[in-house]
Parts: C-alpha cells; sequence; structure tokens
C-alpha cells in the first residue's frame, strides 16, 4: 500500500513538474513574442521620426510634419501638407 502511495505521489510531483515547466516554456515563448513585437514597434516608431518616407514638409515654414498630422490642401491635382491651420492659411494668404 505504501508502495502504490509513494508511486502516485513520485508520477503527481513529476507531471507537476513537467506541467509547470511547459508553463514556463509558454510562458517565455510569449513573453519573446512580445519583446519582438514591442522591438518591432519601437524601431517603426523610431524609423517614423528619422525616415522621411511619412514625413511631409510644411510649405510655408518649413517644418517636417508626419503626414498623419500635416495640414493637407488640395487643388489642381496637386496637394499641399503644411503643419498647422496657419501655415496654410499664410501660404495661401500670399
Ligand atoms: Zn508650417
Amino acid at each position: 500500500m505504501g508502495f502504490i502511495l509513494k508511486c502516485v505521489t513520485v508520477l503527481l510531483v513529476f507531471s507537476f513538474i513537467v506541467y509547470v515547466l511547459k508553463a514556463i516554456a509558454r510562458l517565455s515563448h510569449h513573453l519573446r513574442a512580445t519583446i519582438s513585437d514591442v522591438k518591432d514597434i519601437r524601431e517603426k516608431a523610431s524609423g517614423r521620426t528619422v525616415a522621411s518616407a511619412d514625413m511631409v514638409r510644411c510649405l510655408s515654414c518649413g517644418a517636417f510634419v508626419s503626414s498623419r498630422d500635416a495640414v493637407t490642401i488640395s487643388s489642381r491635382n496637386s496637394s499641399r501638407a503644411f503643419c498647422s491651420d496657419e501655415c496654410a492659411r499664410a501660404h495661401i494668404a500670399k
């Protein structure tokens, strides 16, 4: 009886250890994926401030703004970008 109980206990402990190890492996894998995601986002974010692909230059004051924040005015098949409404108005007033 004692022997069987010992066997069962050892089995339970062993399966518990395996379960914990699997959980840790899954967690670390998930963590690594998250870290690489964060790195990707960071690279994209830093690339956005450095690279000019997503940046437009204000026609009025020459400041660089991201195309998302830029004020664009489209006319005669051409679009002009400005950093702000004031710059757009100033350019039109010229
Ligand atoms: Zn401007």
